[in-house]
C-alpha cells in the first residue's frame, strides 16, 4: 500500500508522529509538508522531537487569505498526486492543508482517510469547521476519536466508512509526557511553581485578527490574579505589535511572554498547569488528558465531552466568566474519553483493510 500523507501545521506534526513511523514499518508513505507552518518554532522543533520522519515532499505554501492558501496547496498537490499515485491520501484535522488534501486526493480520485474527523462545533463561521465538515464528506475513511465523533457523521449521513480509533495526540501524550513531567529544571528555569500558573495560549484567528477582541483579551489576560505564561503564537505576536497591545502584556508583572515551544517543554507546562487559559482545539483535549482545567476562549468547542464533564468550561472573551470559571474546583470524575493510547495503530490497521 502507498500512502500519500500531507501534513502543514503544528498539530498536524503531532498527531502524524503517533502514525507514520508505524505505518512505515509495513507500507510504502510519501509525506507531504504543504508550507503551512514554516518557522522552525512551529515546524522543525517537531520533527526532531517527536521522531517524525524528514518529508519527502515540501510545497512551501504559506501566509495570504485561507482561500488563496488552499488554492496554491491545491495547485501545488496536483503534480504531486499524478506522480506518486497513490492508494490513499491521509489527512489530520482541520486546516487549510486537511481541506487541500482532501480535495486534491478526491478530484484525483483517490480515497481520502481522514484522521480525527466527526469533530463538530457547530459554528460554521470558524473556518476549521468548514474545514472539517467539507474534509469529512469527500472522505471514504472516516478515523475518529471519541463516539461523539461518530454520531456526529451518523447524524450527517456521510458516505465513508466511519471507524472509532481513539485520539492519536493520547498516544504521543502517553509516550512523552512521563519524561516531561518529570522536568522540573523547565519550571524552575522560568520561576514557575507547580499548580500555580495559568498556561495561555490564543491564536485563533476570530480572536486576534480582530482588534476590538484582541484588546478585549489582553484586558481578560490583565485581569487574572495569577501568574501567566503565555507561548505567544507568531500570528498573535503579529496582531498584537500591530496594535500596540504587546508592551501592555510584557508590562504586567504576572504575564510571561515566551515564543512558541517545543513539545516536550510545553508538555511539562501543561501537566503542571493549575488551568489552562487557551482557544486551540489540541490544548482542551491535553488538558482534560493532564486532568487540568481548562478555560476555552471561544463560544463554541469540538471537545464537547470535556465541556460535558465539567473539566472545560467555554468563556468566549467574557473577563467575568473567566474569573469565575478559574475559581471552580475540579471535578472528581475523570473518565478515558479519547482512547487508550493505541489510535496510531489502529489507523494504520483500517488503512490496511481499507486498501486490501
Ligand atoms: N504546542 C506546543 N508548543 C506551544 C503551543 C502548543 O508544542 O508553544 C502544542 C500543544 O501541546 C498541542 C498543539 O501544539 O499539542 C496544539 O496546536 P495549536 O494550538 O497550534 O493547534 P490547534 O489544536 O488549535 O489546531
Amino acid at each position: 500500500m502507498k500512502v500519500l500523507t500531507v501534513i502543514g501545521n503544528r498539530p498536524q506534526f503531532i498527531k502524524a508522529a503517533a502514525v507514520s513511523p508505524k505505518l512505515r514499518e509495513q507500507h510504502e508513505e510519501v509525506m507531504v509538508h504543504t508550507g503551512q507552518h514554516f518557522d522552525d518554532e512551529l515546524s522543525a522543533v517537531f520533527f526532531s522531537e517527536l521522531g517524525l520522519p524528514a518529508p519527502e515532499r515540501q510545497l512551501n505554501v504559506s501566509g495570504g487569505s485561507n482561500t488563496s492558501q488552499a488554492g496554491r496547496m491545491l495547485l501545488a498537490l496536483e503534480p504531486v498526486i499524478d506522480e506518486t499515485r497513490p492508494d490513499v491520501v491521509l489527512v489530520y484535522g482541520d486546516t487549510n492543508s486537511t481541506l487541500a488534501g482532501a480535495i486534491a486526493g478526491a478530484e484525483a480520485g483517490i480515497p481520502i482517510a481522514h484522521v480525527e474527523a466527526g469533530m463538530r462545533s457547530f459554528d460554521r463561521s470558524m473556518p476549521e469547521e468548514r474545514n472539517r465538515v467539507l474534509t469529512d464528506h469527500v472522505s471514504a475513511l472516516l478515523l475518529c476519536s471519541s463516539e461523539v465523533a461518530v454520531s456526529n457523521l451518523r447524524a450527517e449521513l456521510v458516505a465513508g466508512n466511519v471507524e472509532l480509533v481513539g485520539d492519536v495526540m493520547v498516544d504521543v501524550a502517553r509516550a512523552i509526557w512521563p519524561r516531561a513531567r518529570g522536568r522540573s529544571d523547565l519550571l524552575a528555569a522560568r520561576s514557575l511553581t507547580s499548580g500555580e500558573y495559568v498556561l495561555v495560549t490564543a491564536h485563533r484567528a476570530g480572536n486576534v485578527d480582530d482588534p476590538g477582541r484582541l484588546l478585549r483579551l489582553v484586558e481578560l489576560l490583565l485581569a487574572i490574579p495569577h501568574p501567566l505564561v503565555f507561548p505567544l503564537h507568531p500570528r498573535t505576536r503579529a496582531r498584537l505589535e500591530a496594535a500596540e497591545l504587546l508592551d501592555r502584556l510584557r508590562g504586567a508583572g504576572h504575564v510571561q511572554l515566551t515564543p512558541p515551544l517545543g513539545y516536550v517543554e510545553f508538555a511539562t507546562l501543561v501537566c503542571h498547569a493549575g488551568a489552562v487559559l487557551t482557544d486551540s482545539g489540541g490544548l482542551q483535549k491535553e488538558a482534560y488528558l493532564a486532568g487540568v482545567p481548562c478555560i476555552t476562549l471561544r463560544p463554541s468547542t469540538e471537545w464537547t465531552e470535556t465541556v460535558q464533564h465539567g473539566w472545560n468550561v467555554l468563556v468566549d472573551l467574557d473577563r467575568g466568566a473567566a474569573l469565575a470559571a478559574l475559581e471552580r474546583p475540579a471535578p472528581i470524575e475523570h473518565p478515558d474519553l479519547y482512547g487508550d493510547g493505541r489510535a496510531g495503530e489502529r489507523v494504520v490497521s483500517a488503512l490496511t483493510l481499507f486498501c486490501g
